[in-house]
């Protein structure tokens, strides 16, 4: 090999050798610049977060259940005016004379108040103005609305019971015939335990409408709770067991269970809601079966509940759409009749639309206050 081949060969090598050196530094300096912004791109349509946010982020705070019930107070005086101006046709009479008796009697008996509760209002009354000669009008009031407050029994415990052991979380079934307002009222106490600071899961019990089990699970994204469902027609107490399963995995502290509300028959309405209880039983303590009825339907409603109360050991009440054309009275009934106290009532289908029972309250709503 002579000298220029020599010297060609070390040229071409070295120029190979810088070439490949200039292509390494390239590659490794685009590895490191940020990727180069992509503005040739057509505008994408983005994504609807609204629909993809989690359920949390679209829940506003619930009301405080504290200022609930004089808030919806007016309503509740706005649906039983009725007893408000009987007492005051009864007031305004020259003179209170038996039929004047018979006519508010009449009112406070279509205003479910029930025929004993109104014959011992009105004895009770009576005897109260005669002896002490009332004449005036607002001290009639007074004696009427304290003997409604003793009526409705200020002193029943009305607090939701919810002590569970460590661990496990406590189980609120909700039972009732179907359209009473069961699930809508699963919805609404969910947010008044969320305001207390609870934290909790829906069971989706009822299984025989598919319709249902959706509804609760809406109710679920819009209080922001997650809803444990089965297939339709698969076993309540199975969907119910899963839910507590889930409640305990989860360190949930409340479990509200929706149930069915079919009065097929007496039997079978029991085995289904007992078999539900005691299948949960296995997991946690159901602290509380709330009797869901529909003041609306009256004396029909009370019949029905005496139906459930006879199957399954209702622990409280929750009279719902007070806000219609209720008849009130109803609560008074209802408590004598089961022996157990109204715990909440239902006045709207808004979220926040359930108030914990409060007698003063309630009375003063009756009395159109
Ligand atoms: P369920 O079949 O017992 O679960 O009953 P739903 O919860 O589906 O309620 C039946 C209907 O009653 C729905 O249209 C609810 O919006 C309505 N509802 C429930 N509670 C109240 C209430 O307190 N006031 C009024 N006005 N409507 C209510």
């Amino acid at each position: 090999m002579d000298s220029n081949t020599l010297l060609i060969i070390v040229v071409a090598a070295l120029l190979i050798a810088v070439v490949g050196g200039v292509a390494v530094v390239v590659r490794r300096r685009q590895r490191e610049l940020p990727a180069a912004p992509r503005r040739e791109l057509p505008e994408q349509p983005q994504p609807d977060l609204r629909v993809a946010a989690p359920v949390e982020e679209r829940v506003e705070v619930p009301e405080a259940p504290d200022s609930r019930m004089v808030r919806l107070r007016r309503r509740l005086a706005g649906s039983n005016n009725a007893l408000a101006r009987a007492l005051a046709d009864l007031l305004s009479s020259d003179r209170i004379d038996d039929a004047t008796w018979d006519d508010f009697e009449t009112t406070l008996i279509t205003s479910d108040l029930g025929v004993a509760p109104t014959t011992e209002l009105v004895t009770s009354l009576r005897r109260t103005l005669a002896v002490e000669g009332v004449s005036d009008p607002s001290r009639a009031r007074e004696v009427l609305r304290s003997e409604l407050v003793t009526m409705v029994d200020p002193g029943m415990d009305r607090t939701l019971k919810l002590d569970h052991p460590e661990g496990v979380p406590a189980v609120v079934m909700l039972v009732g015939v179907n359209g009473t307002g069961k699930t809508t009222t699963v919805g609404k106490l969910a947010r008044m335990l969320i305001a207390d600071g609870h934290t909790l899961l829906f069971g989706a019990a009822d299984t025989f409408r598919a319709a249902a089990a959706e509804q609760l699970g809406t109710w679920g994204e819009r209080v922001g709770v997650q809803t444990i469902r089965g297939d339709e027609g698969a076993d309540p107490a199975s969907v119910a067991y899963r839910a507590v399963e889930a409640g305990i995995a989860q360190g949930n502290d409340v479990v509200l269970i929706d149930t069915a509300g079919r009065l097929h028959t007496k039997v079978g309405l029991m085995d289904e809601l007992g078999k539900v209880k005691r299948v949960i039983e296995k997991l946690a303590p159901v602290t509380e079966v709330l009797l869901v009825i529909d003041a609306t339907t009256g004396q029909n409603g009370l019949a029905q509940a005496r139906v459930f109360a006879e199957v399954v050991e209702v622990t409280g009440i929750v009279l719902t759409k007070l806000d219609g054309s209720a008849k009130g009275g109803i609560v008074i009934q209802v408590q004598r009749e089961l022996g157990v106290p109204v715990k909440y009532i239902g006045l709207g289908e808004g979220v926040d639309d359930l108030a914990p029972f409060d007698a003063d309250n309630f009375v003063a709503g009756l009395l159109g206050e």
